[in-house]
This record gives structure tokens, C-alpha cells and sequence, in this order.
């Protein structure tokens, strides 16, 4: 297959059915953003949002916003706002707390489903602390343990016996970006008499996601990487309808109860989703994710898909010809149907190649030990984005500007 030229990488910018989205974002014009996997552009709704939420609700009608502006509800509105880009039918989502808080919330309510059985399976190459939190949870469960996938046994679906309770497993891998198959392994899952928690961080708004129709049980996920709600912004946690009455959450606070404001001495649990929220939530961050989720109305998930894995595809194509014999290796999934909506390469000077990138403008990020990871957020990237930033990778690699020793130190966040 030929490579297209730059003429024809135009004009699929100018074919692309999303292209009026890049409007809503708040981009520099000098610099090629691949970090929305880790964290989004600002789009000027959520700004105006948070300028809004700050000026006129706290700034304004204070205290009574808690009714007046529907700051209470509002982990619900996001939820279910949340829920129609991941397949959840309403009252199955809510917004609240961290992705870390939620796994403990929703991993711990899944093992109390099966309550025979000990064990908890989750991935080596998981994100740290769904494994950190999974710890977590099985210290507080006499007899419980983790097993991992690549330690453990060779792959999940050859490690569910009849101990297993839960399995923690992400959609999209933050590293390689694999993509699993939700509906076939939660399948697989409920055949062993388990209970599925989907990690969606690197899936939700980065490509269509259908818990429901997949059968899963729980889900978690950020909402400051492909949501772009900001920094720190809440995440999100899904318990389908069938759970809600049973499953019970550990961090039973206030906001989770039937009744907060009859302040009675017992914990009694919400019947719905209310039920997984904790206490009182961070308002102003809610606010910027509100505005953030407002581009989305109109936006078809097979369309960002389809553009999703031509800008994925088409920076392998543009990376493998003009950086070939320079020392990268493809770590992502070659075929469309198991990449998520990143690309990793290997590179054993990692870290100072994607300094020099970043110094040139092209900002991906990188993974210990040795990977060079690019996220393409389909809403507000350009074709020639990813060949400005193929580019970019061939004049390091060839001009070797990666060995300037300003690029060797190491930053806390990485
Ligand atoms: C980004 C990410 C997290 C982040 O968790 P926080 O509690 O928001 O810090 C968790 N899990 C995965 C898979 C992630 O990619």
C-alpha cells in the first residue's frame, strides 16, 4: 500500500465528518496534542462552565445552589449523560470520587455477590493501581487473594476456576492500548459464575463502549483523559440495574444513604446508584465536566471510531516508513479491530526521544520502562497532526537531538 502524500492527508481532513469539533477545544496552534489519553484539551464549555459555577452559584445563591443550580443531582445528570456514550441505559452511572476510590467501591461490592468464593483475577499489565487497590481489597476479606494474568496463569479465560469471585480487567491496556472483547469475556466471565468490572479509562470517549448489551456487571472509569473534564476531574462508576439492590459498597457514606438529609444514627443504603457515591462531591470540577460532556451531544461513536483508527493507522504507516532501522518497535495491536485509540512504540531511550519531541512541540508521553505512548483524541486531531508528528519522530531519531543532555532528567510526573 502506498503512503498517502500530503495533499491526500489534507483531504481527509477536509472529508473527516468531526473536523467542526476542533472548534470547541482550546488549542495551541504552535504544538500537536497526544496526551488526551492521559489528560484532555479544555474545551470552552467547561471553562465557561467553571467561570459560571464559581461567579454565579457559589458566588451568588451559595448555599441554596444545592437545589437551586442542582449541584445535589448532579452526579447523576453527568452519570446518565456519561451512560450515553458507554452503552448504559439510564440510573446505571454515577459520577463520583476517583477511578482508584470507585475500583475499591465496585471491585469490593462484586465480591460480596459471590460470597463462596476467594479469589480475584485482574491483569499484570494492569494501570498500577487497579492492582494497588485490588490489594486493597482482598486485605480486607479474610481468605481472599489476588491472582494475576501473565504470573498466575497465561491468560484469563484459562484462570477462571470455581474460586473466582471477580475479575478486574480493562478494556483498552494504558500501555500497548490493546483492546479486549467486553461482551465475549464478560461471557466468558459469568460462565464461570464470576462477576465482571470493566476498567474503561482508556475506552470511554475514545471509542464505542456497550455495558449493558455486553452483560457487565460493574465499570469504572476517569473522565479527565478522552472526556476532557479537567485535571483531577470525578470519575464515573456503573452498576447495572440487576446488582443495584444487593450490591453493597464499603465507603457507605452519607451521599450513598436512602435518606441523607433525615440524618438518622444507621446506614441504609440507596435502592439505585445514589447508593455508590460516598460523601459530598467536588462541585466546581463537576461543573467543568458538565460543560466538557456538552460537545458530545450529536456525536456518532461508529464515526469517531472509524476516525479514531485511520489517525491511529495511518501514524504506524508514517512511523514504520520514515523511522525504519531507528531503533522502534510497534507495541500496539497491528489490527484495527484489538487497538485502542493509542500507538506505543518501544525505544530503548525512551524518555529523552519524547523530551525531544515535547521540546519540538509534539507532546505524547512516556512509560517505564521504555515506551513512547501517543493518544489520538479523535474529537479535536487532525490528520496532518499525526503527520507533523511522524515527522517530528524521524528528524530526533535521524538529527539524534534526543542525546542533548538537557533532555536526560527525569520529571516527577512522567
Ligand atoms: C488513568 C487511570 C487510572 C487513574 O486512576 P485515578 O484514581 O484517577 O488516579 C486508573 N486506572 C486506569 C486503567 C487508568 O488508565
Amino acid at each position: 500500500m502506498t503512503l498517502p502524500d500530503r495533499a491526500a492527508i489534507e483531504a481527509m481532513d477536509a472529508q473527516d465528518p468531526l473536523r467542526h469539533l476542533r472548534d470547541a477545544f482550546i488549542l495551541s496552534p504552535d504544538e500537536v496534542y497526544l496526551d488526551g489519553n492521559s489528560l484532555g484539551v479544555p474545551t470552552r464549555a467547561a471553562q465557561e462552565e467553571l467561570l459560571r459555577a464559581a461567579r454565579d452559584e457559589w458566588g451568588g445563591e451559595l448555599i441554596r445552589s444545592w437545589n437551586s443550580a442542582g449541584w445535589f443531582d448532579l452526579p447523576i445528570e453527568l452519570g446518565d449523560r456519561i451512560g450515553g456514550l458507554i452503552g448504559a441505559a439510564p440510573g446505571q452511572v454515577v459520577v463520583a470520587d476517583t477511578t482508584s476510590v470507585n475500583i475499591y467501591k465496585a471491585l469490593h461490592a462484586a465480591m460480596g455477590l459471590r460470597p463462596g468464593r476467594k479469589t480475584v483475577v485482574a491483569e499484570s499489565g494492569s494501570f498500577p493501581t487497579d492492582l494497588y487497590i485490588a490489594e486493597g481489597v482482598v486485605s480486607t476479606l479474610p481468605g481472599a487473594r489476588l491472582q494475576l494474568e501473565g504470573v498466575d496463569g497465561a491468560t484469563i479465560e484459562d484462570m477462571l476456576d470455581a474460586d473466582v469471585a471477580a475479575v478486574l480487567v480493562n478494556h483498552v491496556n494504558y500501555k500497548t492500548g490493546e483492546l479486549r472483547d467486553m461482551a465475549a469475556l464478560t461471557a466468558r466471565i459469568h460462565a464461570a459464575g464470576a462477576v465482571a468490572v470493566w476498567d474503561l479509562c482508556h475506552s470511554a470517549g475514545a471509542l464505542p463502549v456497550e455495558l449493558d448489551a455486553a452483560g457487565a456487571d460493574f465499570a469504572v472509569g476517569c473522565t479527565y483523559k478522552y472526556l476532557n473534564g479537567g485535571p483531577g476531574s470525578p470519575a464515573f462508576v456503573y452498576a447495572a440495574h440487576r446488582h443495584q439492590g444487593q450490591a453493597r459498597q464499603p465507603l457507605s457514606g452519607w451521599w450513598g444513604h436512602a435518606r441523607p438529609f433525615a440524618f438518622e444514627t444507621g446506614y441504609e443504603g440507596d435502592p439505585g446508584i445514589r447508593r455508590f457515591q460516598c460523601g459530598t462531591q467536588p462541585i466546581l470540577s463537576m461543573r467543568a465536566l458538565k460543560g466538557a460532556l456538552s460537545i458530545w451531544d450529536g456525536v456518532d461513536m461508529a464515526v469517531l471510531r472509524a476516525k479514531s483508527l485511520a489517525l491511529t493507522g495511518l501514524f504506524i504507516r508514517l512511523v514504520e516508513a520514515r523511522c525504519a532501522g531507528l531503533g522502534l518497535e510497534l507495541e500496539s495491536p497491528r489490527d484495527d479491530a484489538q487497538r485502542g485509540s493509542q500507538v506505543a512504540f518501544r525505544h530503548d531511550h525512551a524518555w529523552p526521544v519524547m523530551q525531544a519531541l515535547i521540546a519540538r512541540g509534539v507532546i505524547g508521553d512516556f512509560r517505564a520502562p521504555s515506551t513512547l505512548r501517543f493518544g489520538f483524541a479523535p474529537l479535536y486531531l487532525r490528520h496532518v497532526d499525526v503527520l507533523r508528528a511522524a515527522e517530528t519522530l524521524e528528524e530526533v531519531l535521524k538529527g539524534e537531538s534526543w542525546t542533548d543532555p538537557r533532555f536526560a532528567a527525569r520529571a516527577a510526573v512522567t
